[in-house]
């Protein structure tokens, strides 16, 4: 009775520090400095695979037709139309925001630096990582043992919650909760 669920979409975080480019022996993994899209050089890859074990995130696959790492792209081509990602274009609950941390009128940097709501997936492994997440409220709460309703509980433990988006998630909850 007292399960609960709520989603996760993970993606390549396109990280400012990122373990898949540093622990690629050909440099085939480059972060481009205009967008900060971390992209693997197909030409220079020789499927040495040390891009995947040294991804915390595991993003990177392995393609086995062509004995290479794919990854995600950031759809770099549609960012370079003005457009954004696919996934936060056709996204139908319109989830994802996209735009630059470096601009103060974007809702990213509302999200993530004014409200403080959304935070980076385990901040810990030390990539810096480029996707922030609103964590999830807790829905209804726990039951106890004879199936009453524990008045104030929390369904998702917080503590959990805290073990994948760090510390501040329990002031992002306050504030969400709040609003
Ligand atoms: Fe590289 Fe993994 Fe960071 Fe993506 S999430 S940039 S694959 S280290």
């Amino acid at each position: 009775p007292n399960s609960h669920f709520f989603y996760l979409p993970r993606i390549c975080n396109h990280c400012t520090n990122p373990a898949c480019l540093a622990a690629c022996p050909r440099k085939a993994i480059f972060k481009r400095p205009e967008d900060g899209v971390v992209l693997v050089d197909l030409k220079r890859c020789e499927g040495n695979r040390m891009c995947i074990a040294g991804c915390p995130y595991k993003k990177v696959y392995f393609n086995t037709q062509l004995f290479k790492t794919e990854k995600c792209i950031f759809c770099f081509p549609r960012l370079e139309k003005g457009l954004p990602p696919a996934c936060a274009e056709q996204c139908v609950g319109r989830i994802r925001f996209v735009g630059s941390l470096d601009d103060a009128a974007s809702q990213v940097y509302k999200l993530v630096h004014h409200y403080k709501v959304a935070l980076p997936l385990h901040p810990e492994y030390g990539t810096q990582p480029n996707v922030y997440y609103v964590p999830p409220l807790s829905g209804p709460p726990r039951f106890d043992k004879s199936g009453k309703p524990i008045a104030g509980s929390e369904r998702i433990p917080t503590q959990y919650l805290e073990s994948l988006f760090g510390p501040s998630v329990r002031e992002a909850l306050k504030t969400l909760r709040g609003e």
